[in-house]
């Protein structure tokens, strides 16, 4: 029975082999006789890809092409972070942090089946540390990181709260003193004065996502291409 289904699998599975290479080698030979196009994009990460489906969907002609297959890059090899840039507050970079923070809670909406919340839970040790640093680092004087302490982490995670607003979709920031902090999480350093928990978001399958893009892209438009 086992080495039944195998072999019908190994059969679908051939069959779809041989269906992709019709309606890639009908692909090329369509571009071959067509060749003209009004944009050529040249790597198919997350970039390529996006910049493929804007210019798709505004009715421009566009072919995407990479040397390996889609999404086998940096775009694949990513820490799988889709976060807001809290750090980028104590730069004073507010316009990258809200556009970041909004267009982490647009994937949030749009793609629930790739991109998750993702609770962080900051463990903090003093209460003043880096209130001169953060000033220091603001002003451009300074570019060390240093430790920050439970105002400095709140005055960020509050403005990170606020800049999220426009089209929030998780819950603001959580504070908890040490007690509270040690009873929720009992493997946390005794040694900490508050926690702070705040949400950002992740993406298990980043090449999932490029590939649905891709695939959504050349559903909608008959003057969009892809070729790996
Ligand atoms: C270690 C690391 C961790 C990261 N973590 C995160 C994170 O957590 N969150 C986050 O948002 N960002 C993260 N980034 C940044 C993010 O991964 C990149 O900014 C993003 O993936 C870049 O996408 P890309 O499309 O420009 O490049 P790529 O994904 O590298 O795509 C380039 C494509 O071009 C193709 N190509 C190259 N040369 C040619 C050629 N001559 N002809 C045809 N095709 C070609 C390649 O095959 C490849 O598929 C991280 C980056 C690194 C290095």
């Amino acid at each position: 029975m086992v080495g039944q289904r195998s072999e019908i699998i190994l059969e679908n599975l051939s069959e779809v082999e041989s269906e992709y290479k019709v309606n890639r080698q009908t692909k090329i030979e369509e571009i071959r006789q067509n060749p003209d196009v009004s944009v050529l994009i040249i790597g198919a990460g997350i970039n390529g890809i996006s910049t493929f489906r804007e210019l798709a969907l505004q009715g421009v002609d566009v072919l995407l092409v990479d040397r390996g297959d889609y999404c086998s890059g940096a775009s694949a090899a990513s820490s799988h972070m889709v976060h807001g840039g809290l750090r980028y507050l104590e730069n004073a970079e507010f316009r990258l942090v809200r556009e970041a923070l909004y267009e982490r809670n647009q994937l949030l909406r749009n793609a629930p089946h790739y991109v998750k919340p993702l609770p962080t839970t900051i463990p903090i040790f003093s209460w003043f540390s880096g209130l001169l640093n953060a000033p220091l680092k603001f002003l451009g004087l300074r570019d060390k990181p240093g430790e920050r302490g439970a105002l400095v982490i709140r005055i960020g995670l509050m403005f990170y709260d606020i800049f999220s607003r426009r089209n929030q979709v998780m819950p603001n920031h959580k504070f908890a003193l040490r007690g509270k902090s040690l009873r929720q999480r009992p493997q946390l350093n005794a040694d900490i004065v508050a926690t702070a928990t705040y949400y950002d978001a992740w993406m298990p399958y980043p090449e999932r996502n490029c590939k649905e893009l891709i695939l959504d892209t050349q559903t909608l438009s008959n003057t969009a291409h892809a070729l790996n």
